[in-house]
């Protein structure tokens, strides 16, 4: 199927592809997928096993600096130019160059690398995403939103410039370890479980009055914030639905959810003759980037070993549509493809903007996307436009504005 971009061609490579990486370049280094990946490099010796090529974060200079040392990068870039002087004086004496801004990122993502994490959050992950593959660059891809957005410009890209794309969400690396030496076309279904976020259990007439600090913690992942919140939106496992369509090339049909509040088993796959294969593991994301990180090889990781007489039981259960309507809009999304996850993505994205600044419910935030998402594909095109950049960016602004539109007018989100 498309085992020629996918690492996952289903025989299990014969032999190594050559060395193990050595370049690498973390972008959103500062982040959680970010840090998790330096935590990993520096275990494994960090500069002596690694050269790094370039590191980048936003808005914590101070600590994007100290990465930029620790590693012995070559540059590392800020993706705020304000914060351009003070990465300088950070470094100064270093050797290490300092670069602010969308188009060095774009640079530093063109700069010769085996292995690129894409830890960037949200969709400006994209560019820096393609550029790297269009160099034939490994591309670790935790950045969802660039795969929601934009799937099959990535997947063509690194087809064109013979350019993996290893998964590097937990549930899409489970999928992926557990079809290694199958067939696709065994596959029946695959099942990516939630936890159910921090909002599981509450009754459903207090979801509108949601804290900003309630849906920001996790019952069992450390993250970033904001995937913190689309968790317990569940639009997190919503992006991720589409991610699996998108990466692996499953009919939605075959795409399904399950709750599963221990985050122990991430996926499952099932096969044709009935066998499910789940993948299970303690809920640390150096274990996905790890694999990714090593693969094909498998190598030690810093990550807890899971006793499961200890845990005694494991529990699952169907998600509540009205608890996620996230989950439905991902569906269609999913039928009408084309710009639709571009602009379910910014459209998410702006939601959850308002949602933290205080101007959305927590409820507010589908109702905010699944408005624009009937506006812009009410008898427009929106399922057959072009996959460019440019399309795809226009898309993201006009459902971004539309977005904060609803936001502005309604009183009801
Ligand atoms: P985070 O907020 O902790 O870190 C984001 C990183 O991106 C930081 O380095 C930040 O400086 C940088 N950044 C933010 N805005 C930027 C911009 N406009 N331009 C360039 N850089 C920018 O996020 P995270 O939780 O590490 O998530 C990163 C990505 O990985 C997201 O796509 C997320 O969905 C995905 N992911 C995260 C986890 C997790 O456990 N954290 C799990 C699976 C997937
Ligand atoms: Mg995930």
């Amino acid at each position: 199927m498309r085992s020629d971009v996918l690492a996952f061609d289903t025989s299990a490579p014969a032999a190594r592809p050559g060395p193990a990486p050595r370049r690498i370049s973390i972008f959103g280094a500062t982040g959680s997928i970010g840090e998790s990946t330096v935590d990993l490099v520096l275990r494994a010796g960090g500069p002596a096993a690694y050269h790094t090529v370039a590191v980048t974060g936003a808005r914590n200079i101070a600590r994007l600096a100290e990465i930029a040392i620790a590693l012995r990068a070559e540059v590392a870039v800020t993706a705020d130019p304000a914060g351009l002087a003070a990465l300088r004086a950070a470094l100064a004496g270093t050797g290490i160059e300092a670069a602010a801004g969308e188009a060095a990122l774009v640079e530093a993502a063109c700069r010769p690398a085996d292995w690129i994490m894409s830890g960037i959050v949200g969709f400006a992950g994209l560019a820096p995403g393609l550029a790297a593959l269009a160099q034939g660059t490994t591309l670790a891809l935790a950045n969802k939103e660039s795969l929601v957005t934009a799937g099959p410009l990535l997947l063509e890209t690194a087809a064109r410039h013979g350019a993996r794309i290893l998964p590097v969400d937990s549930e899409h690396s489970a999928v992926f370890q557990a079809l290694v030496g199958e067939e696709m076309t065994a596959v029946e279904r695959v099942i990516i479980t939630a936890s159910g976020g921090a909002f599981r259990d509450w009754p459903l007439d207090r979801l509108a009055g949601a804290s900003v600090a309630e849906a920001s913690s996790h019952p069992n992942w450390d993250m970033g914030q904001r995937i913190t919140i689309d968790s317990a939106s569940m639009f997190n496992k919503a992006l991720e639905v589409i991610e699996t369509r998108e990466y692996f090339g499953f009919e939605p049909a075959q795409i399904e959810v399950l709750v599963h509040p221990e985050s122990m088993v991430h996926a499952l796959v099932g096969f044709r003759d009935g066998a499910l294969m789940a993948h299970l593991g303690a809920p640390d994301m150096r274990h996905a980037i790890g694999y990714a990180l090593n693969w094909p090889d498998r190598a030690d990781l810093p990550v807890a070993r899971l006793d499961l007489a200890a845990i005694g039981r494991l529990s699952f259960a169907a998600p509540d549509p009205a608890r996620y309507p996230a989950l439905a809009l991902a569906r269609e999304v999913m039928a009408i493809r084309g710009a639709a996850g571009a602009v379910f993505n910014a459209a998410k994205e702006a939601a959850l903007d308002g949602f933290i600044e205080g101007r959305v419910r927590f409820t507010g935030m589908a109702t905010v996307v699944e408005r624009v998402l009937a506006r812009m594909s009410a008898g427009s095109g929106l399922g057959n436009v072009a996959f460019s950049l440019d399309n795809l960016s226009e898309a993201d602004r006009e459902a971004r504005a539309l977005a904060r539109e609803e936001i502005a007018a309604r009183a009801d989100v």
